[in-house]
């Protein structure tokens, strides 16, 4: 076996497995044929595992790929790996937290415990007006910054188009790449890409909750520009159709590609939007849009700022909720004491836990492992070579403990 026989052969293990979990091929871009195939029959889970171990022996014994292939060649070794994890998964192996998001994402987050958030507790209790129980008062402050349901569409209009043209300076993009948005409700996520090639993807907005000003611009840059749906144009165009790298017309989504899908879409919106440049937009556009005083804007996004470093509270509830250490109801009460949200969201925000498990890793730990990979190389302040090294990076993905050596 060659290095493209392996990767041939890996895209009809994910879409073997794919069979047996709907959620798990977020994207297929290859020959339909296969996909056909594989829709014919659910082949075993136990024979589905003895082929992801003979692909991983293949795998590892083949020898060193040339120069341009080595990355290709750890990239793909550590997919398979992942795949064969999602497998056990499925017939019934559950993995520990940790060792789970090891062997799906190639990265362990840092382990927290609420001694280390009271210190952002704190600094949020001085921010925020009002007394007393910190949910409730960012809940009641947040309230001014709700984009009224009838302005959703303009708003978050005006965030991708922007979004979009400050991509385009940066990342050559085909013609023809486009997008649509749509609005639906009953997720679990607030919002999701689906990328339905040809350069197409669809952006689904959930409406199931409040939408903050604050996300108009995170979730524009984080599905679309230069988030989730640019990686998948420059995936589809420069490796798939290109290189013929057939292991990049499937997109397993409990997988390295998601660390780096999810940590670049997050860290992209800065990219996209360095804080100056951001509180222009949003004062000059998005607010006065949204009907919103843009006097507020520099509060509002201090608070935010503080907010992100609570971050990994999510991912210390989802550790120790999945790992048995506490029940639902304390999850979701430590989710409302340090992730700040409220009620209806912690419930929302444990159902995605239980659906996606470790996956939750992906958004901060990755944001943070892409952040200091890109920064390591171009700094804070270039924002025309952090734009080079971040589109390198999607060009030729890189895992977890790839960008950290
Ligand atoms: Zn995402």
């Amino acid at each position: 076996m060659n290095l493209d026989h392996i990767a041939e052969t890996y895209v009809k293990l994910v879409l073997a497995v794919g069979v047996h979990d709907e959620s798990y091929v977020d994207a297929y871009i290859g020959p339909a044929a296969w996909r056909d195939d594989a829709k014919t029959q659910a082949v075993p889970l136990n024979t589905l595992l003895a082929q992801a171990d003979a692909l991983i022996a293949h795998s590892k014994s083949l020898p060193p790929a040339p120069q341009d292939q080595t990355e290709r060649h750890v990239f793909l070794g550590l997919q398979i790996a992942a795949v064969r994890a999602h497998i056990a998964f499925l017939n019934g192996t559950v993995l520990p937290f940790d060792e789970e998001s090891k062997v799906l994402y190639d990265a362990v987050s840092p382990t927290l415990t609420p001694a280390d958030l009271d210190k952002t507790l704190a600094e949020l209790d001085g921010l925020l007006p009002g007394e007393g129980d910190l949910n409730q008062r960012l809940s009641h402050y947040n309230k001014q910054f709700e984009i009224p349901r009838d302005k959703l569409d303009a708003v978050f209009s005006a965030a991708i188009n922007e979004a979009r043209a400050r991509t385009r300076r940066y990342i050559a993009l085909p013609d023809n790449e486009s997008f649509s948005v749509e609005y639906v409700s009953g997720k679990v996520w607030s919002a999701y890409n689906w990328y339905k090639g040809n350069s197409h993807s669809l952006i689904e907005v959930n409406t199931d909750f409040p939408m903050f000003i604050s996300r108009a611009i995170d979730l524009a840059s984080h599905e679309a520009y230069p988030g989730h749906h640019v990686f998948n144009v420059l995936i589809e165009n420069e490796l798939v159709k290109e290189k013929g790298w057939i292991e990049y017309a499937i997109y397993p989504l409990y997988s390295p590609m998601s660390f780096l899908a999810e940590g670049s879409a997050n860290y992209g919106i800065e990219v996209a939007f360095p804080h100056v440049e951001r509180m222009a937009f949003e004062k000059e556009v998005l607010f006065p849009l949204a009907g919103i005083d843009p006097e507020k804007a520099e509060r509002y996004y201090q608070i935010q700022a503080v907010l992100q470093r609570l971050s990994y509270a999510g991912n210390m509830v989802a550790k120790r909720y999945l790992d048995g250490e506490i029940d639902r109801e304390t999850a979701i009460n430590m989710l409302m004491t340090y992730s700040l949200s409220d009620a209806e969201r912690s419930a929302q925000r444990i159902r995605f836990i239980e659906k996606l498990r470790s996956y939750v890793i992906n958004y901060n730990l990755g944001q943070d492992v892409v952040q200091a990979y890109i920064e390591q190389r171009a700094g804070k302040q270039d924002q025309e070579k952090r734009w080079a090294v971040l589109t390198d990076l999607l060009r030729q993905p890189k895992s977890a403990s790839m960008m950290l050596t």
